[in-house]
């Protein structure tokens, strides 16, 4: 073998702000303010303000490989902790407020965090949790002093930047130096870490960036409803100023209306989320009979997206939706749809229901039970492995969950079952733990969502697995009704009976009123399972 006479310089996250600065120095980042209000800068200025944060870091004693934790959400100061903490080697992590206030802390010590950022909004969570957390932890309001309330002795962030310079000196870091800490949201167990370095992140952006380029350049405004706080908003920190794109960050105000009077002012063209975000969007954009004027393309992913979905936002609005696929552990893009030009609205709808091709540095495989892999025929369906530049290879400080997470080659179990079409389209059967094993078949959750959605009268419906002494599992759907609907169990089963088989369609329908949620806003089938203990037989 010979060795390339190229030059080793590791890839590493502050050059991509300080790229931005350079190339893109007047594309801006702006913020629906915790405080209120709209904060604007531009990718120059945020280099300043991230500079002057990396000394003040410094000053408080930040060590390399020391964990730095953030409770916040979308805005500046968030993107601004992302590359400054990263930058001088440290590990920045970010915790979802979601979580019940016994995983945060949880997650706090075990990740044996130094310092805890946190937002305003988060000062009553923060105070409850303090005796719980680890002695010595510091903590920083993201704010200035004149919004500091007077009874909180935590450090001020303004106070932290002020007066430092606005350049820094970055440290030149191997590239495979730990940069984040992300934890699983725990539905099954303790949660657990991925802990991302500088080359994975920058992997994974230049890769989604290749997967959607709808949403990237330097004519793109783009809004990530994908929190900062979870799986690093899906990359957009990292390829929105690589590709000279503008970022819109909504703040605390997720609701349809405040995002779509967001995207109106901002004239957002892109954004991305997980699907029951874009509901109420939706609903939002019908109450108005319009979209966002500049709004071309959403991003849905984190969980199915229902094909009545796609079909509402490309028929009724003519919103191009782009379907994707990915896990914690995954950085966490693993798949993109790619809608074609040419394709007629039928056709792009068609390319939107599956979960979409592969982006760059992922690979994919199906197995059968006995580990054999499978075809790439869209008929086979297996257990789905991947493996790449920005999937981890090991869980952070947990041996046993690592243990379990990969085959004898290496690849990282996913959990999910899967087809893949000869044309290399992903389609998600459903996950192994939600599958609905009935008499010996199998019967997909999301299938059954699906075809219930798809009832003019539905607005959501979650499928689960019903204890039954005959098949060992039977299927039970609950929907939530569209306000003033009146429809019967029968004409739903009616509906669904158009797309499925006989033995598929659930025994019941549970009319509720609303299904419950996790921390990152997908349907919680744990909680739903409890929801509906009365309806199980046997
Ligand atoms: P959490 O946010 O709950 O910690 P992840 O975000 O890592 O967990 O969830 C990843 C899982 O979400 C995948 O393994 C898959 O089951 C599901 N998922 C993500 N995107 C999709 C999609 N587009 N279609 C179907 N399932 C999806």
């Amino acid at each position: 073998m010979l060795t390339g006479l190229m030059m080793d310089r590791p890839l590493s996250i502050p050059d991509v702000i300080e790229y931005a600065a350079d190339v893109h120095p007047d594309r801006r980042v702006v913020s629906s303010a915790v405080e209120g209000g709209i904060h604007s800068y531009t990718y120059a200025q945020a280099r300043d303000r991230i500079s002057q944060l990396a000394h003040g870091l410094g000053k408080l004693g930040v060590q390399p490989g020391d964990r730095v934790a953030t409770l916040a959400w979308n805005g500046y100061r968030h993107l601004e902790l992302y590359y400054a903490i990263s930058g001088i080697g440290a590990v920045c992590h970010t915790i979802n407020p979601r979580l019940f206030p016994d995983q945060i802390a949880w997650i706090v010590n075990h990740a044996q965090d130094g310092i805890l950022f946190f937002d305003l909004t988060f000062l009553p969570l923060v105070k409850a949790l303090r005796p719980r957390l680890p002695k010595g932890l510091r903590l920083v309001l993201m704010t200035d002093r004149a919004h500091c309330p007077d009874d909180c002795d935590a450090l001020i962030y303004e106070e932290l930047l002020s007066g430092h310079p606005t350049r820094f000196d970055w440290p030149t870091l191997p590239e495979n130096t730990a940069s984040s800490l992300c934890y699983t949201s725990g539905t099954t167990g303790d949660p657990k870490g991925a802990l991302y370095s500088h080359r994975s992140s920058l992997m994974h952006a230049f890769s989604i960036i290749l997967g959607a380029p709808q949403s990237f350049g330097r004519t793109q405004r783009i809004l990530p409803v994908v929190p900062l706080f979870h799986v690093n908003a899906w990359g957009l920190p990292f390829s929105a100023p690589l590709s000279g794109t503008e970022l819109v960050f909504p703040g605390p105000r997720l609701d349809g209306a405040s995002l779509f009077d967001l995207m109106q002012s901002e004239g957002v063209t892109a954004a991305w989320g997980v699907p029951t975000v874009w509901a109420g969007l939706i609903e939002e954009m019908r109450k108005r009979g319009k979209k966002p004027d500049a709004l071309h393309s959403l991003l849905i992913g984190g969980s199915a997206v229902a094909p009545a979905m796609i079909r509402a936002l490309e028929t009724e609005f003519g919103i191009t939706v782009l379907h994707g696929w990915g896990m914690t552990e995954m950085s966490p893009v693993g798949t993109v749809t790619r809608p074609d030009p040419s394709q007629d609205i039928e056709g792009r709808i068609a390319t939107s229901i599956p979960q979409g091709k592969r982006i760059f540095g992922i690979d994919m495989k199906i197995v059968d039970d006995a580990g054999v892999r499978q075809p790439h025929d869209g008929v086979a369906f297996g257990e789905l492995l991947v493996r790449g530049p920005a999937v981890i290879s090991g869980y952070y400080n947990d041996d046993a969950a690592t243990a379990k997470a990969f085959d004898d080659e290496g690849w990282f179990r996913t959990g999910d079952v899967a087809k893949i079409s000869a044309a290399g389209d992903l389609v998600i059967v459903d996950r192994t733990k939600d599958l609905i094993k009935s008499g010996g078949e199998w019967i997909s959750s999301i299938e059954l969502e699906n075809s219930a959605s798809s009832h003019p009268s539905v607005t959501i419906a979650a499928a689960i697995a019903v204890p039954h002494p005959k098949w060992d599992e039977r299927p039970l759907v609950a929907v939530v009704l569209k306000p003033g609907a009146m429809v019967t169990q029968s004409e739903i089963l009616d509906h669904m009976a158009k797309t499925m088989a006989k033995w598929q369609l659930p025994d019941e329908i549970a009319f509720v009123e609303a299904i419950p949620m996790t921390a990152t806003g997908k349907v919680s089938k744990k909680d739903l399972r409890e929801q509906l203990k009365s309806h199980f037989v046997g």
